[in-house]
């Protein structure tokens, strides 16, 4: 911590960190950028069917768990992580089929690699409205440009639009969620690919939702020199272990690796997910029943009165027709249910919520709690 300017005199410790002297201080020397922004807010869940975040409800089998511990029990922690990682990166190489010719970055969860890609790019940052928050909020931490074009009436991507803004702004990175979140879908690969031939800069692919969507970019690695993938393990059933990679060209690589921090991923991480890898057909067995139960609750949203919006995620997007959206989600609450009320993130999202699939009978009970649905009624 930074001491108070002209201290000359010994003060009372108290009197000197008291509001006045230390908010004065803080607008003094915390940048106007930072200042600017507020911290990524996460309304505590307590006893509530936690269902607004986009995680996998489902943990290890018991079995799995066991085999897991076994393996941490070895773990050294009194080592700093291997900062190559090699052992994980080589299992992600081979389990979701990454080319040799591609090089990958790990991150504390995808959100870091977003930090490090900006950090080392610079702006300006180019993305279609509404998106993954982070993108914008990452562009405020280094006071990079941030560029937002409306997504059409469909959520679909503005071809013209978005072609215009990278002719008249030069992103120095452009930002791709495909699923989007918060609204689900996968924009037109065409249109995708047009941008990745206009744009000067890089072009970013985040992939967060591919095991829900089974549609990928990946191949446009090798047909596109400005084009680098992003994955996360988060959403696929291991989100409290943050782990994000990157996959791209080694000299888009080989430029990221000199911000990435050495040991930013740790050797628990690293072990753990090295296990999960090996297990990957226990978490696509995860995501086909939550596939499964994203068709039942987008039926029965659509029956109770909602429209849904088509969904190639873990979650869905929905607009309520005859209560607001505040009076949804405060009902919800009532019911222990907590979701994520978006009608003020965006226009485009006016009375729009999103809630992500959990277990059957989280769904159920999500189901219950909403009014106009059946069981509510
Ligand atoms: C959830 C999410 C991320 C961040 O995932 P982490 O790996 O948990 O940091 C990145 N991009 C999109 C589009 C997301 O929805």
């Amino acid at each position: 911590m930074r001491a108070p300017r002209n201290t000359g005199e010994v003060t009372d410790p108290v009197k000197r960190s008291s509001g006045s002297d230390t908010e004065r201080l803080v607008l003094e020397v915390v940048r106007p950028a930072i200042r600017a922004l507020s911290a990524y807010p996460v309304t505590p869940a307590h006893d509530r069917v936690k269902l607004d975040a986009m995680e996998n409800p489902y943990s290890l089998p018991p079995a799995l768990r066991e085999e897991w511990l076994d393996v941490l029990r070895n773990a050294e922690l009194n080592r700093y992580p291997d900062a190559r990682a090699a052992d994980l990166k080589e299992k992600l190489h081979t389990v979701f089929g990454i080319s040799r010719d591609a090089s990958i970055l790990l991150g504390n969860g995808s959100d870091e690699i977003i930090q490090i890609i900006q950090t080392a790019t610079g702006g300006p940052v180019l993305t279609p409205v509404p998106t993954f928050v982070m993108y914008e909020t990452i562009a405020g931490f280094a006071d990079a440009e941030f560029v937002g074009i409306p997504l059409d009436t469909g959520f679909g991507l503005d071809a013209d639009a978005m072609l215009s803004a990278i002719r008249r702004h030069r992103p120095a990175v452009v930002f791709i969620a495909y699923p989007n979140n918060p609204t689900g879908n996968l924009f037109d690969e065409k249109v995708i690919r047009r941008i990745i031939d206009a744009a000067n800069g890089l072009v970013v692919i985040d992939e967060a939702y591919h095991a829900f969507a089974k549609q990928s970019l990946m191949h446009c690695l090798e047909q596109y020199p400005n084009v680098v993938v992003m994955r996360t393990l988060s959403k696929l059933g291991l989100a409290g272990l943050r782990l994000g990679f990157a996959v791209g060209h080694p000299a888009w690589i080989g430029q990221f690796e000199k911000v990435r921090l050495p040991y930013n991923v740790g050797v628990l991480t690293q072990k753990s997910v090295e296990f999960a890898l090996e297990h990957l057909d226990v978490f696509m067995r995860q995501t086909e029943e939550i596939k499964a139960e994203r068709r039942r609750v987008h039926e029965s949203l659509n029956e109770a009165g909602y429209d849904c919006f088509r969904s190639d995620a873990n979650f869905i997007l929905f607009r309520c027709r005859d209560h607001s959206a505040g009076e949804v989600f405060q009902s919800l609450l009532n019911g222990e249910v907590l979701i994520k009320n978006l009608s003020d993130a965006h226009p485009a999202l006016a009375e729009c919520l999103r809630v992500t699939i959990g277990t059957p009978s989280e769904n159920d009970r999500f189901l219950a709690a909403i009014p106009g649905s059946a069981s509510s009624r």
